[in-house]
């Protein structure tokens, strides 16, 4: 297994790394033989959030007494100080552990560079001073954001989606933080499920060697697959060339970051940005988590565009976003119509 020094942090991490938003579709069993399986594998950097339910328990359970042996990276959702403090001692406690490796401010609206000591960053903060958290780093969907956080020289790593469908600015990114030695962690290294051929993505991530990609697992097949990658990494030859040209031509104006600036512009205040990726959440979260009467609702909002254009103008991606947004809708209503309301199903 190649490994990876995150930036300033010097947490040395396999290059590989595990995302644990899937498993918390699987039964608990399951779930903990599949991140022991991966640890077996040389997989030792493991990345959860305090907001993925089950996610940051199965983690403490999977590897109590071990902990000092794989790094944990969690993430604080909250706005405010209270509520973020009260959400980092969750996490100590699911964890089952006495300090957090790294804790990442989960995509603020901001990177709080004035932070006047009521902000999560002043709870992060707090709470490394106590010796519960090694280090501080960012996560943003936003790229203006995620640029605000990286010149602010506050936080030691930067979790941004990232993939062979990355352009310009992305690469961009990674190399300011690799000026600021700040760690670069990929979320959605398969653009949210878009991108099939693990190979493709695989390759891309190895002309990186100072990024690390998050890959979210929850079958021993996907496990598997990648293990294998990682025992023999592909070469980027003529033929994956031609592999990861064909990807980006296919595929490239699909690729959702999630950033939100479609929301913003909305009039009719529809939640474009988790509308559209509503397939993507169904496959990977507790179906108790989106298949709801609230996301249902959200869903039934979609309806009301009026087509005024306005999302696509903000899109910085240029994406097609009304078309994703009928696509969800079908997926979204498919399987409302055959499971209904799942909210209190929490096992799916
Ligand atoms: S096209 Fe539809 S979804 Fe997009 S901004 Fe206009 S009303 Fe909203
Ligand atoms: S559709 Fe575009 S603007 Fe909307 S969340 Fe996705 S990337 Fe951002």
């Amino acid at each position: 297994m190649r490994t990876v020094t995150l930036g300033r942090t010097g947490l040395t991490v396999s290059k590989t790394a595990f995302g644990t938003v899937p498993i918390q579709r699987l039964p608990e069993a399951d779930a903990i033989v599949l991140l022991r399986q991966a640890y077996d594998g040389g997989i030792t950097f493991f990345d959860t959030a305090d907001t993925y339910t089950t996610s940051e328990m199965r983690v403490g359970k999977a590897f109590e007494g071990m902990m000092h042996k794989i790094t944990v990276a969690t993430k604080v959702s909250p706005r405010t100080y209270q509520e973020a403090s009260a959400h980092i001692e969750n996490s100590l406690r699911a964890l089952k552990t006495d300090c957090i490796d790294l804790l990442q401010l989960h995509n603020p609206p901001q990177c709080y560079a004035d932070h006047d000591g009521t902000t999560p960053l002043d709870a992060a903060l707090a709470y490394q001073k106590k010796g519960y958290v090694r280090h501080i780093g960012f996560t943003s969907h936003s790229l203006s954001v995620a640029e605000q956080a990286v010149q602010s020289g506050l936080y030691q790593t930067l979790q941004f989606p990232l993939n062979v469908l990355s352009g310009p600015a992305d690469e961009a990114l990674i190399q300011a933080c690799e000026k600021a030695q700040m760690g670069v962690i990929a979320m959605k290294p398969f653009g949210g499920g878009i991108i099939k051929q693990a190979s493709v993505t695989f390759t891309y991530f190895s002309q990186h060697p100072n990024v690390v990609p998050i890959y979210g697992m929850q079958r021993q097949s996907e496990l598997r697959e990648l293990l294998e990658l990682e025992a023999a990494p592909p070469l980027m030859d003529a033929y994956m060339k031609k592999q990861t040209r064909q990807m980006i031509d296919a595929i490239g104006g699909q690729f959702c970051r999630g950033c939100g600036l479609c929301n913003k512009a909305c009039p009719q205040g529809i939640q474009i940005s988790s509308c559209n990726r509503m397939g993507d959440f169904l496959s990977r979260n507790t179906l108790a988590t989106y298949l709801t009467a609230k996301w249902r609702d959200a869903m039934e909002k979609t309806r009301t565009c009026t087509d005024c254009g306005a999302c696509v103008h903000a899109c910085p991606y240029g994406l097609d976003v009304r078309s994703q947004m009928c696509d969800s809708y079908d997926i979204f209503m498919d399987l409302w119509n055959r499971l209904g309301d799942q909210s209190q199903n929490p096992v799916l």
